[in-house]
């Protein structure tokens, strides 16, 4: 199939007007000769099906590429977006907890709610989260669940993620049964990686565990960091709602008083696990961890959700000093229990109004190649580029200079989609088949 429209937006050099991509399906079974002229006959051998095989201006890619070619007319098609954290568990949450007057009140609120949820709801919540997901063109999700037993029972419409997040908090000699009963559900997913939830619910030894699994098995970890100032408050000066909250609850505190969350962190999750870590928020960092990091070169990947970040009202998240660091950030929609929907695009204009001078193509970026890259896909997922799958969506241009921009604004459901060189319009009257 050759996809042909107004503007080929790739993430791997600059857009390309009258483009088109060819994709492999079953029926395509050559490989593209690339810039070779035609007399310069390569042996064919089969593309795996649903891969990109070829982009380039449409006269170029008709001419050495066959197929059904599908014309989509004035619009750009770009990488499907990838969210690089979410919970899909609380879908159902949405516009259910107003803002708390402290974050340790959240916890308390959201707990409250999920008493009245039983695994019926959690199934039709992820559910109906995967599907508004896919409605604004997320074809990637890095998702968290606390009930990983359901995920043999859920059938993705999207790729996914699927993280077990694990909390020991209220069971801290219980870190091995917990993350040993989460792998067994966990298996049944393709992608799988653990999620150890925060410094605050889970144990040294639960991180520790989750490590070292990570490392055995070279899966990818995901953990929440750093997010709020209550919680800098109870690790640095053992302190404040957040504190006082665990600490009724039965934590054991010994490790609140010294340090950072981020100080924490890097003790306990070791350097030989970050590059396969992927980090939250990240919002309060003093000085003295940037000195440390700057020293030490240490980078990860860290996922900013701006609605949320609004919603809880956070420091302002120090985007300028982790990109000086090389840090490799990445946008994520976090839960509907802090946020209104799954929309990346709404995602990428909250960020441009925290931040309005990064360039939008830096923006889109952060939900396409470095999402990617976070999740070890640089050279299958986020851009479009030959040998990648063929994850695309297409949205409508108008053809302004700034295409990066207008897709951005972009505020609709998007219509088509190309899920693993799958078509799954939403609306079959879209595109015009030309042939
Ligand atoms: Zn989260």
């Amino acid at each position: 199939m050759i996809i042909r429209t107004r503007t080929v937006v790739t993430m791997d050099g600059a857009p390309i007007d009258n483009g088109a991509v060819a994709v492999s399906d079953d029926r395509i079974d050559d490989s593209p000769a690339g810039s070779l002229p035609s007399w310069a006959a390569r042996p064919r051998r089969s593309a795996p099906a649903g891969s990109v095989v070829d982009v380039g201006k449409f006269d170029e890619i008709t001419s050495r590429n066959a197929g059904e070619i599908v014309d989509l007319g004035e619009q750009a098609l770009l990488p499907g977006l990838i969210n690089a954290h979410c919970h899909l568990d609380y879908t159902c949450l949405r516009g259910k907890i107003p803002p708390q007057k402290s974050f340790a009140d959240w916890i308390r609120a959201i707990n409250t709610e999920k008493a009245n949820l039983s695994p019926k709801d959690y199934l039709a919540s992820i559910n109906g989260g995967f599907a508004e997901a896919k409605r604004f063109g997320t074809t990637t999700i890095a998702n968290l669940t606390a009930f990983p037993e359901l995920i043999p029972k859920i059938s993705a419409p999207i790729r996914t993620w699927w993280f077990a997040e694990l909390i020991d908090v209220r069971a801290p000699d219980r870190a091995g049964e917990i993350v040993e009963f989460a792998i067994e559900s966990l298996k049944s997913a393709h992608n799988w990686g653990l999620a150890p939830h925060a410094l605050f619910t889970a144990s040294k030894n639960l991180y520790r565990r989750c490590v070292e699994i990570a490392r055995r098995n070279d899966i990818l970890l995901t953990t929440h960091l750093a997010e709020s100032q209550e919680e800098m408050e109870m690790f640095h000066d053992a302190s404040g709602p957040l504190y006082e909250f665990l600490k009724g609850i039965g934590r054991p505190m010994n490790d609140c008083g010294s340090k950072t969350p981020l100080g924490l962190f890097l003790g306990a999750i070791g350097d030989r696990a970050l590059p396969q870590c992927i980090v939250a928020h990240l919002n309060e960092v003093t000085q003295s961890d940037f000195n440390l990091l700057e020293k030490s070169g240490r980078q990860f990947h860290v996922v900013h959700s701006p609605r949320s970040h609004d919603y809880f009202k956070h420091s302002r998240f120090p985007f300028e000093k982790l990109r000086v660091l090389g840090f490799n950030i990445c946008l994520g929609t976090d839960s509907l229990a802090s946020n209104e929907n799954l929309s990346l695009f709404a995602e990428m204009r909250a960020f441009q109004k925290e931040f309005p001078g990064v360039p939008p193509e830096e923006v889109l970026q952060m939900v396409t190649v470095n999402p990617a890259r976070a999740l070890r896909q640089e050279n299958a997922l986020g851009r479009i580029r030959r040998g990648c799958r063929a994850d695309l969506i297409s949205i409508p241009c108008s053809g302004t200079d700034d295409v990066f921009a207008e897709i951005i604004a972009f505020e609709e459901a998007v219509d088509w989609i190309l899920l693993n060189g799958k078509e799954k319009r939403n609306n079959p009257h879209a595109a015009k088949l030309l042939k």
